[in-house]
């Protein structure tokens, strides 16, 4: 979900001459935008948790990073899949790191207004009202059920990326004067081939 920042600029690669302890190479997903299919179509859910499906996460949270995005669905990798990968902060705490695979809603209480963003429909924000805290079960990519609440921001991830999965974008919850602007501005900006 939330780009961190309203620009649409991609984020400048950073140079580090610190060693680092070596980790497979990652692949880097470009992301899916706004207008294809494939985003507003319910995913499959995950039935074989395997290596390939914990690389997929590890590949989902370095894509998310070079986004600079807090929360990513496979949908916006182009892949119609029940998984998605949340960092709230974004790579700065590696035990922040969580993976949803078939993730569900069990309790949400409390209503908080903010503005968000989607990774998929750049340069766009919008007001949407959230529960305050959520509590999701789900399964990790080694398919460990777990349950986890958030609060806040993390609630706002869980629900923004189970919306994803449900094919949902944050769009929908806004208003229909607001959503159709959008619209309307990413239809030009396609025509303009800068979309
Ligand atoms: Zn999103």
């Amino acid at each position: 979900m939330p780009d961190k920042s309203t620009s649409s600029d991609a984020p400048a690669p950073t140079a580090t001459e610190t060693p680092q302890a070596p980790s497979p190479a990652r692949k880097i997903y470009p992301i899916v935008k706004y207008g294809d299919a494939i985003l507003e179509k319910p995913t499959a859910p995950i039935k074989k948790f395997d290596a390939e499906l914990e690389q997929l996460a590890e590949d989902m949270f370095a894509s998310m990073y070079a986004a600079q995005g807090v929360g990513l669905a496979a949908p916006q990798i182009g892949l119609s899949l029940r998984i998605a990968v949340v960092d709230v902060t974004v790579g700065k705490n590696p035990e922040a790191k969580i993976v949803l695979a078939n993730p569900e809603i069990v309790h949400a209480e409390g209503e908080v207004r903010e503005e968000e963003g989607c990774l998929s429909i750049p340069g766009f924000r919008g007001y949407v009202m959230r529960p305050q805290f959520v509590t999701i079960k789900a399964q990790n990519a080694k398919g460990e059920a777990f349950e986890i609440r958030g609060e806040n921001l993390l609630a706002r991830a869980f629900c923004h990326e189970i919306d994803h999965l449900n094919g949902i974008l944050f769009l929908q919850h806004l208003s229909m004067l607001k959503r159709d602007l959008i619209k309307r501005k990413i239809k030009k900006l396609r025509k303009q081939g800068e979309w």
